[in-house]
């Protein structure tokens, strides 16, 4: 739709590591209220290009807005406070603490932004119920089962309540079953409150949850795609599709 909010707006982003052209020019605007997935190979420089839209990580040259707000305006104390704010992060591996219970782990941001002890808990109740790992709460990490860790870090990524999530592999370390289930969750979450999920794969089935693909080789975008009304099945094979016409160009 045309009249949809632009969240995120990139526009002739590069990236090198030394002499390492990373992305090559990459524009693209995402929508508030879309699932978009980042989908490429292994290597096609997708968790860089998460980084920078995370703020994580600064671009050698272009430009990147979020919610209209210039990244490369804010300096580093202003852009550590704008990701705190606004962003929700969810990474393969968890990085939940050790040390920590689940219920640490799951309240850390909101400590960082100095919230009453009750307030804390009852968010962290009510996003655990939601994803059904209370009984985890007590538990420290290494107590706990993948699936349960990685609702713990989605837990945490959304205890803020960011307008924007940004997940890397979030299913990575997940079984089929697990993965869907995660997958389902994001999207209902997604569809109640309007967030704006931007999540990276290199999985076609995983890519098949989005509201958009982004299909991205050796640091290019080479395809969009958007599912529109087609069922999930039809996108599906619509994705399996780029991904072969893909692999045709390298068997
Ligand atoms: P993907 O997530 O699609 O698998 P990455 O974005 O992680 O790909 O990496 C893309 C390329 O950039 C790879 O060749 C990788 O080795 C290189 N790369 C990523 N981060 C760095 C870094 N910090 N320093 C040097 N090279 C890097
Ligand atoms: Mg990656």
């Amino acid at each position: 739709m045309a009249d949809k909010t632009v969240k995120v707006h990139v526009s002739n982003l590069k990236k090198s590591f030394g002499k390492l052209e990373v992305l090559k020019d990459i524009s693209m605007d995402i929508h508030e209220g879309e699932v978009v997935v980042l989908l490429g190979p292994s290597g096609s420089g997708k968790s860089t290009l998460l980084n920078m839209l995370g703020g994580l990580d600064i671009p050698t040259s272009g430009e990147i807005k979020i919610q209209g707000k210039k990244l490369s305006d804010l300096n580093d104390e202003q852009l550590t406070i704008f990701r705190r704010r606004s962003i929700g992060f969810i990474f393969q591996n968890y990085s939940l603490l050790q040390s920590l219970t689940m219920y640490e782990n799951i309240i850390a941001p909101l400590s960082l932004q100095k919230k009453k002890v009750i307030e804390m808990k009852k968010k962290a109740i009510e996003l655990a119920k939601l994803l059904n790992i209370e009984h985890t709460l007590d538990k420290f990490p290494n107590e706990c089962s993948g699936g349960e860790k990685q609702r713990a870090a989605i837990a945490r990524a959304l205890i803020t309540n960011p307008k924007l999530i940004v997940a890397d592999e979030p299913t990575g370390n997940l079984d089929s079953k697990n993965s869907h289930e995660l997958l389902e969750m994001l999207k209902n979450m997604n569809t109640e409150e309007s967030r704006t999920i931007i999540m990276v794969t290199h999985d076609p089935q995983i890519a098949s949850y989005s509201s958009k693909l982004i299909y991205i080789t050796d640091g290019k975008i080479v395809k969009e795609l958007e599912r529109k009304n087609m069922s999930q099945k039809d996108y599906f094979y619509e994705i399996m599709k780029i991904t072969s016409t893909d692999a045709q160009l390298f068997f």
